[in-house]
């Protein structure tokens, strides 16, 4: 089997998989020969573009708006798809809003939650029953190194990062003997539009403690998703595997 044919009749949903890394891994899965679904929240205009970059492969690529943030928007795309055979779920929908937590409203707090853990926790929850009765799945969650060293500014996303780390571990524990692994992805600074807003001088400060001397690209850090759902990572369960350059 060529590697274009890795992931050939499986099905792949990236939740925020439009823009930045899930988009790098979206085009990864699709070059590989999978059925991917891309979710997003609110840009149409990314997915747009994503569909232009897909190419011919497009024909293997839906769309699809799923605010991972809204209970009812999940449930209605699991009412859909969770007949399908789901093979592997990467969710990669994330936020941040940043803030000193001695003055953080605890909406700000909230938000970055219910995003970055709670939506990970639902869609998650909507596909293991696929899995479970196709005995393999894979599922990848999208960690940070604020949530195991804290960053200033950071604890609302820290706290949903860290916890991520604990929720895969524990689903891990439930489903892994069912031939389901998850895992998560640890990307340190990479390029995308969630550090771009970020001032130059914070910028030089990160890149200077990263041992590579350099940001990330997104598709550095799906090339470590597509380990995790291959065939050969059948024995890599609860981990967090570090995408960062020494950081
Ligand atoms: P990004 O460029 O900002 O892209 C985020 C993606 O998530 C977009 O497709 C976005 O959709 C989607 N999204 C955001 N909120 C959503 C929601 N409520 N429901 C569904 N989709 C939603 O971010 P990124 O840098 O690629 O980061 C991807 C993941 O890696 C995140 O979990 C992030 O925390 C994590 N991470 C990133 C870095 C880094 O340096 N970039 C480092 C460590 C970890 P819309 O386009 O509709 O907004």
């Amino acid at each position: 089997m060529s590697d274009a044919d890795e992931f050939r009749g499986k099905t792949v949903v990236v939740a925020g998989g439009t823009r930045g890394i899930g988009r790098a891994v979206s085009l990864a899965f699709l070059r590989r020969g999978a059925q991917v679904i891309a979710t997003f929240a609110r840009d149409e205009e990314a997915a747009g573009n994503l569909r232009q970059e897909a190419g011919r492969d497009r024909t293997r690529l839906t769309t699809l708006k799923c605010d991972v943030a809204d209970e009812a928007d999940v449930a209605a795309f699991w009412a859909s798809h969770g007949s399908s055979e789901i093979g592997v779920l990467v969710c990669c929908a994330g936020i941040r809003r940043d803030g000193l937590m001695g003055m953080m409203p605890t909406e700000q707090w909230q938000t970055v939650l219910d995003v970055n853990l709670t939506g990970a926790f639902r869609m998650a929850r909507g596909a293991i029953p696929a899995m479970l009765r196709q005995r393999i799945g894979r599922i990848v969650f999208m960690t940070s190194p604020s949530g195991s060293h804290g960053m200033k500014g950071q604890a609302n996303y820290a706290a949903s990062k860290a916890g991520l780390v604990g929720m895969s571990k524990c689903l891990a524990r439930e489903v892994g003997r069912k031939g389901i692994t998850v895992n998560c992805v640890c990307p340190g600074f990479i390029e995308t539009d969630m550090t771009s807003g970020l001032p130059a001088s914070r910028i030089e400060e990160m890149r200077a403690l990263v041992a590579s001397g350099r940001l990330g690209t997104p598709e550095e850090v799906a090339a470590a998703v597509m380990f995790l759902a291959s065939a050969s990572a059948s024995y890599v369960n609860g981990a967090v595997l570090e995408v960062a350059g020494g950081l």
